[in-house]
């Protein structure tokens, strides 16, 4: 775990052994499976360190600045999180974290389970159902300090699978690539409508992770009740 350990050094965190033991534990389970399930593109050694579990981590650099860090006692969800990504990386280098998982895919959300487990994570909840569903239900609705989200949607789309989680105050942080400037343009209106305000877009400046991007959106008032409309929608016809 070489690069995971030197790139982290570089957004100044210090993983334990146990730490690195856990994300040890973590790629042979995800290579494992990923036999079976179809859970990744990237599973060399090198690249699930560089480009899952670094790139996982440089989520803090907007935790951070959101005021959420200290000992990662705070809410956060994942939207869409596959094998994990970002959310259990978050996870296991803040044990405090309560961290709820959410994904439409059964076989992934077995996964989830198992790997879970496996580390011996507490306070993990894994979900399977689709976002514009679950983000109705009281339990998870507007019940969120930090809700996370990667490689799941466009962003005009994904705000409206994502903002209605946030609590007011709390943040919505979308991992992105490349010329996204047009995308951010059509969020606007969407940011907007679902009580949002973009708060910044930050570049991840890390060996192997050029072109990687945090936007940050804050919650400033209540998602109208009406949002996310019924699943495939906010896909299929932008707010
Ligand atoms: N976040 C992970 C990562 O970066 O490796 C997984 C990304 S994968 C390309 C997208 C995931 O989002 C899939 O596992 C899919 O099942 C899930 N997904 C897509 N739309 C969803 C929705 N509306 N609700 C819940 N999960 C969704």
């Amino acid at each position: 775990m070489e690069r995971l350990i030197a790139g982290a050094a570089k957004l100044g965190l210090r993983l334990s052994p146990r730490q690195v033991e856990q994300f040890q534990l973590y790629y042979q389970e995800l290579v494992e499976w990923n036999k079976r399930v179809n859970l990744t593109a990237i599973a060399d050694y090198e690249g699930v360190q560089v480009k899952h579990f670094l790139d996982s981590l440089s989520v803090t650099l907007a935790l951070e600045e959101g005021g959420m860090v200290g000992g990662g006692d705070f809410r956060l969800l994942d939207v869409g999180a596959g094998a994990g990504l970002p959310g259990l990386p978050l996870k296991i280098l803040y044990p405090g974290l309560n961290l709820v998982l959410l994904d439409s895919t059964a076989k992934k959300t077995a996964f989830l389970r198992h790997l879970s487990a496996r580390l011996g994570l507490e306070d993990v909840e894994v979900e399977t159902g689709r976002a514009e569903e679950l983000a109705h239900q009281s339990r998870y609705r507007e019940q969120f300090d930090v809700v996370v989200s990667r490689a799941v949607a466009v962003l005009p789309s994904l705000v409206e699978l994502t903002l209605p989680f946030c609590r007011v105050g709390g943040i919505f942080i979308a991992q992105k690539k490349g010329q996204i400037g047009q995308e951010i343009e059509e969020a606007a209106r969407a940011i907007g409508i679902l009580g949002g305000e973009l708060r910044e877009v930050r570049r991840v400046e890390l060996e192997g992770l050029e072109e990687h991007l945090l936007v940050v959106v804050a919650k400033r008032s209540p998602t109208p009740q009406r949002y996310p409309r019924r699943p495939g929608i906010p896909s299929r016809r932008h707010l």
